[in-house]
C-alpha cells in the first residue's frame, strides 16, 4: 500500500483543479500581478468570510503577525503575552515588531489559559495574542473580558483556525479581537500555492496602517510616512485563494467528518484524543494526539507506512531564537509536556477512509 503521508498538497489542487487553472490564466493574460482587482476582490470576500470589515493581504503569515503588532501600536518594552505552545512565527511576529514576547501556559484545548493569561498581565503589558491552534478557537468570551477589563490589545493568531467558530453567536475566529491574522500557506486549511497571508479588522485605521506598512510605509507613491517592509498578496495567488474560499465549507465540513472518524474509532488506552469545546467549532488544521511513549509512537508509526508531524518539539521559551528572554526548563511545564507528548496525524484536504482505517487500525494496535 501508497505510504500514508501528513499531508497531500495534490488531492486539494486536483478536487479544483479545472478552476485553479482558469484563475491562474485569467491572471497571467491580465498583465497585472501586483495589487490589482483580484487582490482588493479577495481582501473584500475574506473579511465577509471572517464577519469583519476589512482586510488587507500580506505576503505570509508572520508578516500579517507583525504588521499587525505594529498597526496596534506595540514598540519596544511593550509586553505581549502569548501561549506557550504555540508555532514560532505567532511569537516572531511580536519580537519582530519589537515588542517583548512574555508566555502563558495553554489550557487542555491548546488555546491560551485565561487564567495563566490573566497571571502574566505586569504595568509593561499592552497586548494578548490568542493562537487557536490546530484550529480549535480559544476561550474568547474569557480572553476578551479579561482584555477589556486590563485594557489590552487582543491580537489573534488565526493561522490554523480559518471558519473556525466560537460562541452562542456563532463568531468566526479573527473578528474577536483588534486584528485577525491569517496564513495561506499552502497546508493551511485555506491554502495558497505559495506564501500568503492576511489581517482582518473592524477598524478601518488599522487595516489602511497595515496596507501603508506592506507597501514600503507608502498609501500613496512614493510618499513614503514611515520604515514599511514588502509584503503584499500578489494577483496570482488571491485568484487562487479566491477559489479556495468558494469551496471553504465543504472542506471544512470535510475535515470534521474526517475528525469524526478518528473520535469515534481510535481506541488505545496509551493515547489521549483532542478535547472539543462545547460552545465552538473545530476545523482539524491538525488531529493531534497526546502519548507519554509519543516518539516509539511516531516510529511504529512510520514502519506502517504512516507519516506524522510534530508541532511542536521545542517550545519557543527554550529555542535558540528566544533563549535572549532567560526562560529555563520547567518555566513553563504544560507548554513543555505538550511538547514532550503531542503527534499530529494524517488530515487532509481529500483524506479516504481506507487511509484513516490504516491509521486508526495502526494506532489501535500500539501497545
Ligand atoms: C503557519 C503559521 C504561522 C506563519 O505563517 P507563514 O505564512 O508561514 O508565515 C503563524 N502562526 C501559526 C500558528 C501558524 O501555524
Amino acid at each position: 500500500m501508497e505510504r500514508i503521508m501528513t499531508n497531500r498538497l495534490d488531492r486539494g489542487f486536483e478536487r479544483y483543479s479545472r478552476e485553479f487553472e482558469d484563475a491562474a490564466l485569467r491572471v497571467l493574460r491580465s498583465g497585472y500581478y501586483i495589487l490589482g482587482k483580484e487582490c482588493e476582490s479577495f481582501e473584500e470576500e475574506f473579511a465577509a468570510f471572517t464577519g469583519t470589515k476589512y482586510c488587507a493581504g500580506t505576503g505570509n503569515g508572520l508578516d500579517a503577525l507583525t504588521l499587525a503588532c505594529r498597526a496596534v501600536g506595540i514598540e519596544k518594552g511593550d509586553e505581549v503575552i502569548v501561549q506557550g505552545n504555540t508555532f514560532i512565527a505567532s511569537v516572531m511576529g511580536i519580537s519582530i515588531a519589537g515588542g517583548t514576547p512574555v508566555f502563558a501556559e495553554p489550557d487542555k484545548y491548546y488555546g491560551i489559559d485565561p487564567v495563566s493569561l490573566e497571571e502574566h498581565i505586569t504595568k509593561k503589558t499592552r497586548a494578548v495574542m490568542a493562537v487557536h491552534l490546530y484550529g480549535q478557537p480559544c476561550d474568547m468570551g474569557e480572553i476578551v473580558r479579561i482584555c477589556k477589563k486590563h485594557g489590552l490589545k487582543l491580537i489573534e493568531d488565526c493561522a490554523q483556525s480559518h471558519g473556525a467558530v466560537f460562541g452562542n453567536d456563532k463568531k468566526i475566529t479573527g473578528s474577536f479581537g483588534d486584528i485577525g491574522c491569517f496564513s495561506f500557506y499552502p497546508s493551511k486549511n485555506i491554502g495558497a500555492f505559495g506564501d500568503a497571508g492576511a489581517c482582518v479588522s473592524n477598524n478601518e485605521e488599522y487595516i489602511k496602517r497595515i496596507k501603508m506598512l506592506r507597501n514600503y510605509g507608502s498609501a500613496v507613491r512614493y510618499h513614503n510616512e514611515e520604515v514599511g517592509i514588502n509584503s503584499r498578496l500578489d494577483e496570482m495567488q488571491a485568484a487562487l485563494l479566491k477559489v479556495r474560499l468558494s469551496h471553504a465549507d465543504e472542506m471544512k465540513e470535510e475535515r470534521q467528518r474526517a475528525a469524526v472518524f478518528y473520535d469515534e474509532n481510535i481506541d488505545n488506552k496509551f493515547i489521549v484524543k483532542p478535547e472539543h469545546r462545547q460552545d465552538a467549532e473545530h476545523v482539524y488544521h491538525q488531529y493531534v494526539i497526546r502519548c507519554k511513549k509519543r516518539d516509539e509512537l511516531q516510529m511504529y508509526l512510520k514502519d506502517k507506512g504512516i507519516d506524522t508531524i510534530i508541532h511542536y518539539p521545542i517550545p519557543p521559551h527554550l529555542s535558540g531564537a528566544y533563549a535572549y528572554l532567560g526562560y529555563k526548563k520547567g518555566d513553563l511545564p504544560i507548554s513543555e509536556s505538550f511538547a514532550d507528548e503531542v503527534l499530529s496525524i494524517p488530515m487532509y484536504t481529500g483524506i479516504t477512509k481506507e487511509e484513516q482505517e490504516t491509521v486508526v487500525k495502526a494506532l489501535n494496535g500500539f501497545v
